[in-house]
C-alpha cells in the first residue's frame, strides 16, 4: 500500500460517556473510522448526536471526570493517543493535531496583540525560532488566510476585529504550526454567509494544496457539500451511515440521513413542503433498545425495537447501520 494511503488517524470501538447527577451517559459508542492524507472528513447531525464528543474525545478533551473512556483506541501515525499522559497530550494538541472552534474569541487572548499571540504559539511550538524569525512567519501565515493589512492585524487586540477575521487568525495561528490533522468544529457557524464561504475555501485550499486531512463537524448539509470529500452521519452515539460525500448526499441509504437532507431549506420550494424530523433526539440517559432513530423512523418495523443494528458494509465505500438498508444492500 502506498504510505498516503495510510490513516493519519485511526478510531476504533470509541466509546466515551459521562457520570452526570442522574446517571451514567454513553454519549459515544462503537465509532470506527480512518482519516487519511488529501481528505476532509464531515461528521454531521444534529445537537446531542455525539459529533462533538467524538471530536473533542480525539483531543483527550473529555479525559477529565465526569468524562470517560471507556474502551476503544485512537491512533495518529501508529501513536496511540489513550496511552498519553496529559503533559504529553498538550504537545499533541497544536503540533500533531491543530484545531479550531465555532467561537473564534476563544482561541485568543483578550489581553495580547494578535502580533504577541501568533509569535508566542509559534515559538512554543518551535524552539529553534527565535522572535524575528517568528514573527515573519506570524505574517505569511496572516497573508495565507487572506490577510493584505497585515500590520494592522497584527497590532490589533481580539476585541478590534470582527468575529470572522478572529476565525481567520485562530486558523493562520493553528496552520502555522504545521499540524498533521485539523480538526474543526463547527467553524463557520457563528460567521455570516461571506465569511462562512471564504473560511470554507481556505480550508479546501489547504487540504488541496498540501495534503492536510481535515475533519469537519458541522450540522450544516451545505458545509459538507462545499468542502467535504467523505461524510460519517452521527445520531444518538452511533454512526449511522458513512461514504463519499456526492453518494451519500445523492442517494442515502439510512431513513435519518434521507430525513436530514429532507429538511434542508430549499428556496424554490414553498415553505409548506419543507419537512422536519418529528420528535426529539434519544435521551442517552434511557436510549432506546434497538435503533436509536426507531422512535422517529417512518420506516421502522419491528426489529427495529428490539434489535440494535449493525454496523456493516452496504457497497464499495459505504457503510451503514439499518436493518432495512442492509436488507436492501444483500438483495
Ligand atoms: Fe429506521 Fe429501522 Fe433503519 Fe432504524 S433500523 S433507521 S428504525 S428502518
Amino acid at each position: 500500500m502506498d504510505h498516503d494511503d495510510q490513516p493519519i488517524l485511526r478510531v476504533r470501538n470509541l466509546k466515551t460517556g459521562f457520570v452526570t447527577p442522574a446517571g451514567a451517559v454513553v454519549a459515544v459508542e462503537g465509532v470506527d473510522f480512518d482519516v487519511r492524507r488529501n481528505e476532509v472528513l464531515a461528521i454531521i447531525g444534529e445537537s446531542g448526536s455525539g459529533k462533538t464528543v467524538t471530536a473533542l474525545s480525539l483531543i483527550k478533551l473529555i479525559s477529565t471526570p465526569p468524562g470517560r473512556y471507556l474502551d476503544g483506541s485512537i491512533e495518529i501515525d501508529g501513536h496511540d493517543l489513550l496511552a498519553l499522559d496529559e503533559k504529553a497530550m498538550e504537545a499533541v494538541r497544536g503540533r500533531t493535531i491543530g484545531m479550531i472552534f465555532q467561537n473564534p474569541r476563544a482561541s485568543l487572548d483578550p489581553s495580547f496583540t494578535i502580533e504577541s499571540q501568533l509569535i508566542e504559539t509559534l515559538m512554543r511550538h518551535e524552539s529553534s525560532l527565535d522572535r524575528k524569525a517568528a514573527r515573519s512567519m506570524a505574517a505569511k501565515s496572516l497573508q495565507e488566510v487572506g490577510f493584505s493589512d497585515v500590520a494592522r492585524v497584527m497590532a490589533s487586540y481580539p476585541h478590534q476585529l470582527s468575529g470572522g477575521m478572529c476565525q481567520r487568525i485562530g486558523l493562520a495561528m493553528v496552520l502555522a504550526c504545521n499540524p498533521k490533522l485539523l480538526i474543526a468544529d463547527e467553524p463557520t457557524t457563528a460567521l455570516d454567509v461571506g465569511v462562512q464561504a471564504k473560511i470554507l475555501l481556505l480550508l479546501k485550499k489547504r487540504s488541496r494544496d498540501t495534503g492536510l486531512p481535515i475533519i469537519i463537524i458541522t450540522h450544516d448539509i451545505g458545509v459538507v457539500r462545499a468542502i467535504a470529500t467523505r461524510v460519517l452521519v452521527m445520531y444518538g452515539g452511533h454512526i449511522q451511515e458513512e461514504g463519499e460525500v456526492d453518494e451519500v448526499l445523492s442517494a442515502p441509504l439510512h431513513p435519518y440521513t434521507q430525513a436530514l437532507i429532507r429538511s434542508i431549506p430549499d428556496p424554490d420550494q414553498h415553505p409548506d413542503a419543507m419537512t422536519f424530523i418529528k420528535g426529539e433526539p434519544p435521551n442517552l440517559l434511557a436510549p432506546p433498545r434497538g435503533c436509536r432513530f426507531a422512535p422517529r423512523c417512518d420506516q421502522a418495523i419491528g426489529l427495529c425495537h428490539e434489535k440494535l443494528p449493525d454496523w456493516r458494509a452496504a457497497g464499495p465505500g459505504r457503510m451503514v447501520r439499518c436493518h432495512l438498508a442492509l436488507a436492501g444492500a444483500a438483495q
